[in-house]
């Protein structure tokens, strides 16, 4: 895999420093409920600091359940740590803080160092949460960060796939130990697969030849089963463990809904041969938040130990979280699938720039079917 993307090619190209100032942005100056969502044209331009970066003009950004929760304060311990690890900033230093983790856009400058842009490049990306977000006229990332967007793909269709391709990849991959040469033998179950990542996970996997079971509601299962989900489990029809009991034990469990969902899915995996439940859904932010860093932090690490232990000693089975990583090499790999056709976006909803507000509301209500998009520009 990690062959398959490695990077060819060296471009020369220029640095030409912007000459705007300001710019275009949703930001949130505190943290709350969608009232606290201000638009305003007067934003710093994020400026290149540094060699590798790339200044990218945003086209579409996608939303994410990370914009509503960070929205509200989520992760704000650990993120603000790793945004200003010296503690040299005022608290508060975030704001005015910009949401939005997905964009597809032109690059319009780069730093001295980049070789793989040059400006007018289309390209799309997962910003890292510590970052900048999408919901602007402008994002500046580091180039490896950064991927060339899918070809076949209108800005608003790729804007709706790297966070959650990040995402997927980081859980299937490194946690879940699979990989395009050895799904095809592998049965999954995906919890939770209507939404951004389930919807791609399912592609990615069928891609690999792995073998799809997929929970969701009754009005979700031709959507999952478009997308390739090989069986179907209604979740809203009777006790989903039961239904699922019934099939031949998994490999691996990819698990979007977390609540008590490893209470039961764990017995579904095949005893004493390698397979792994990987949850999307962990404490660690919550705990940082709530109970400081090094508590919040040691508490997680503790919980998570117990549960791998007892997972692997009584069972045989891995106990694993997975988080999102930044990572645009692999989305080289995922733009090579989409422009295959075997990697379809899943636009549920579009909204313009204007109208950001209605697009947090949207992803509010919950029931995803795919991704909520903004059009930028
Ligand atoms: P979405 O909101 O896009 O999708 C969630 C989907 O789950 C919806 O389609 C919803 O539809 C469905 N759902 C809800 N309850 C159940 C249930 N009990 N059984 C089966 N399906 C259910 O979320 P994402 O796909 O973007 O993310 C999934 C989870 O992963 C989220 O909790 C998110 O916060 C987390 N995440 C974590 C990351 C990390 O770094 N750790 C990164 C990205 C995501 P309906 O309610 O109609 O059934």
């Amino acid at each position: 895999w990690s062959k398959a993307l490695a990077r060819t090619g060296c471009r020369n190209v220029c640095s030409s420093p912007s000459r705007l100032q300001s710019m275009s942005a949703w930001v949130i100056d505190q943290y709350g409920s969608s009232a606290v969502l201000r638009h305003t044209d007067e934003i710093s331009i994020p400026t290149i600091n540094f060699a590798h970066e790339v200044m990218i003009k945003v086209s579409a950004a996608s939303l994410n359940p990370l914009d509503l929760n960070m929205r509200g304060g989520y992760g704000a311990a650990l993120l603000n740590l790793r945004r200003d690890p010296l503690s040299v900033m005022n608290s508060f230093s975030e704001f005015p803080l910009i949401l939005g983790r997905d964009l597809s856009g032109v690059v319009v400058d780069c730093g001295s160092g980049v070789t793989h842009f040059a400006p007018g490049d289309e390209v799309w990306a997962a910003i890292p949460p510590w970052k900048q977000g999408s919901l602007a006229e402008y994002v500046t990332l580091t180039e490896y960060e950064v991927s060339y967007k899918p070809k076949s793909l209108s800005h608003i269709e790729a804007a709706s796939i790297p966070y959650v391709a990040n995402t997927a990849l980081s859980a299937l991959v490194n946690a879940g130990g699979l990989c395009r040469e050895t799904s095809s033998n592998k049965r999954v179950l995906i919890t939770g697969a209507s939404g951004g990542v389930g919807t791609f996970s399912i592609q990615l996997l069928k891609a690999w030849g792995a073998h799809v079971t997929v929970t969701c509601s009754q009005n979700a299962e031709g959507l999952v089963r478009g997308l390739g989900a090989d069986e179907v489990v209604d979740y809203t029809a009777g006790d989903v463990a039961e239904q699922l009991e019934r099939m031949e034990r998994f490999d691996v469990i990819l698990d979007n809904v977390g609540g008590d969902t490893e209470e039961w899915a764990m017995g579904l995996l095949k005893p004493w041969s390698g397979a792994k439940y990987v949850t999307l859904v962990s404490p660690l932010l919550l705990n940082t938040d709530s109970m400081g860093l090094l508590d919040g932090t040691l508490h997680a690490g503790l919980t998570l130990h117990n549960k791998a232990f007892q997972n692997i000693t009584s069972s045989g089975v891995f106990y694993r979280w997975a988080f999102y990583a930044p990572d645009g090499p692999t989305l080289d790999e995922v733009s090579r699938l989409a422009d295959a056709g075997k990697i379809l976006p899943v636009v549920e909803a579009q909204f313009p720039f204007t109208q950001v507000p209605q697009a947090f509301h949207k992803l509010e209500q919950g029931h995803a079917r795919g991704k909520t998009v903004v059009k930028v520009a």
